[in-house]
This record gives structure tokens, sequence and C-alpha cells, in this order.
């Protein structure tokens, strides 16, 4: 058929609701598009996307554990790519390959349609891996009262505060690395966040990267506890309930960083059709 063709990769990818998402996107926008999937070889991401594109292919979204080889297929990236150190969306544009990262933009929006004040926050980043850093910089331009990024090592949280050091003074904040250790002992927290996002891959295991010692000096009674895996009460949601704290898994940023992904396909003027929030809600019906 003439649709345009468009696809997510990963590894695995059977459950991804990318395809779903991004149907009800063109839908909303009155428009027909193929949305696939495709499970590369954990080696054969570059091959994978060259005939991908090579067969017509209009964009890709790009999930775990393909984003950095995502990132080194694209001729060329967006600034907001190269600061994330990550690919989550490309796009073909006269024979060339564009990279681009939505997941930090997404996780903003839902942020915000959640009623979050992001400028107004004292912010506690848990993890230092990819998901934390695709998110900082987009955090940052919100210029929050302060962000500290904790991870269970300290050199990579260290290695972030660096790389974003620049972006931090341009935007007034605060920007400080901590270990999770750390986050036992009130002289290193000095106050509770009002925003506290889990970017580990802890809820996978469903482990909580804070110890129940950090959870007494993190949350306090209307912090909001955001956790990026999606589908569960993970045990980090557990602890900021049980603290009085609000609670939200990461569906919302998924559906967000896809809208994103849809509109840099598809055309910034579709943006007033398209509403992500109903497709949130349809996911969770
Ligand atoms: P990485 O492998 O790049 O990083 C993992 C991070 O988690 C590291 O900081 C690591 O710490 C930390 N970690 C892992 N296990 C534990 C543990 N048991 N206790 C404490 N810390 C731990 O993964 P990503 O950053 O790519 O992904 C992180 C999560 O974010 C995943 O669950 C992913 O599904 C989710 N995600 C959700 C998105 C959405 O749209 N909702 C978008 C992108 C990601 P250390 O450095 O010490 O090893």
């Amino acid at each position: 058929s003439g649709k345009d063709v468009y696809a997510v990769a990963g590894n695995p990818i059977a459950h991804s609701k990318s395809p779903m998402i991004h149907q009800q996107f063109a839908e909303q926008a009155g428009q027909e598009i193929h949305y696939g999937r495709l499970q590369p070889e954990l080696d054969g991401f570059a091959k994978a996307a060259k005939s991908f594109f090579a067969a017509g292919g209009k964009g890709m979204n790009v999930t775990v554990p393909f984003k950095l080889d995502a990132q080194a297929f694209a001729d060329q990236l967006t600034d907001r790519a190269q600061l994330a150190g990550a690919v989550n969306t490309l796009c073909i544009q006269n024979g060339k390959i564009y990279g681009d990262n939505t997941d930090g933009a997404g996780l903003v929006r839902d942020l915000l349609a959640q009623g979050i004040d992001i400028h107004a926050s004292h912010i506690l980043l848990l993890g230092a891996g990819g998901a934390s850093r695709g998110v900082i910089g987009p955090l940052l331009q919100r210029s929050p009262k302060c962000l500290v990024i904790a991870n269970r090592s300290a050199a990579k949280a260290d290695e972030l505060v660096k790389i974003f050091a620049d972006l931090a003074v341009r935007n007034e904040v605060s920007l400080e690395s901590r270990t999770l250790a750390d986050l036992e002992s009130a002289q290193n927290t000095l106050h509770a966040f009002d925003l506290v996002i889990n970017a580990t891959a802890a809820g996978l295991t469903d482990e909580s990267p804070l110890s129940e010692v950090a959870v007494m000096q993190v949350f306090k009674p209307g912090s909001f506890a955001y956790d990026m895996v999606y589908g569960k009460t993970t045990a980090f949601m557990k602890q900021a309930l049980q603290r009085g704290a609000r609670i939200s898994d990461g569906l919302g940023m998924l559906v967000e960083q896809a809208a994103d992904a849809f509109l840099i396909w598809r055309g910034a003027e579709l943006a007033a059709k398209i509403d992500p929030r109903a497709v949130l809600a349809k996911l969770r019906s």
C-alpha cells in the first residue's frame, strides 16, 4: 500500500506499546500509517536499520538496548540527542538519517500534565544510566530549585554532573551528585525533595534504590514520586506512598515521547489534532 512505514526497534520488542500508541495518534490526526515492530540481533542494529530505511521506511523509534547504536547510526544529531548521549527517534530526509531524543521532553510534559511545578521543585534523580542522562537537559531547562543525581556507584553520577555543568550554570541550577548511601544522612540531603524520579533499572527486579533510612530523608508528605517503569506499583512507589507522597509510573512519559516522535515525522502542525492524554487514558483503561 502507499502508507508511510514506521517501526519501533528493540530486543525484546514483542510487548512494546508503541505500535498501538502511534496508530492512535494517526487516527486522531486523520492519517494512515503503517507502524510495526523490529527485533534486530543484539549486535545487528545498524544492519536492520539500514535495510529498513533502504526499503523506504520513514522513521524509527529505538528502545532498549539500541539507543547508543541508533546514535552511532545517525548521520546528524539534534542538540538534545547529543546532550542525551542517546537516540530514541530516527527519521530520513533527502537520504540523510537524523537522530533525535524525545525521552526528556516526554517526561517534562508528563510531569507538567500532572500539575508538577518543575521550576519550584527540589529534584532528586535516582540512577545515572541512559534514562537518567536523557532527562537531565530538559529538566535543567525548566530551572528547578536544585537537581541532585544519586547513583549506586559514584563515578557515573559525577560524570553526568560534569557533562551538564554548563547547562546547569546557564539555567542557574545547583547540580550535585550523591551516592545512594549518601541519601541516608540528613547532612547529605539537607532537605526532603519535592520531586523524586526513579530512573534506575531497580524497579524491573522489584527492588527500590532507596533504603528504609534514605526514604525518611528524601520524601515528605506532598512529594511527588515518579518511576520511569510502568505497568506496576514498584517497591519505590510503595515507599513513597507510605511517606504520604503522590506517585506516578512512567506510562505518561512513554506516550508523550511518542507524541513528540509522531510530530517530528508527520509535521508539527498536527500538534493541535493529537491528544496524548486521551491515548494515555485509553492505555490505562
Ligand atoms: P541503564 O542500564 O543505562 O542504567 C541503569 C541504572 O540503574 C544505573 O544507574 C544503575 O546503577 C542503576 N541500578 C540498576 N539496578 C539497581 C539496583 N538494584 N539498585 C540501585 N540502582 C540500580 O538503564 P536505563 O537508564 O536505560 O533505564 C533505566 C530504567 O528506565 C529502565 O527500567 C527503563 O525501562 C526505564 N525507561 C523508561 C522510559 C519511559 O518512557 N517510561 C524511557 C527510558 C527508560 P549503577 O551505575 O550503580 O550500576
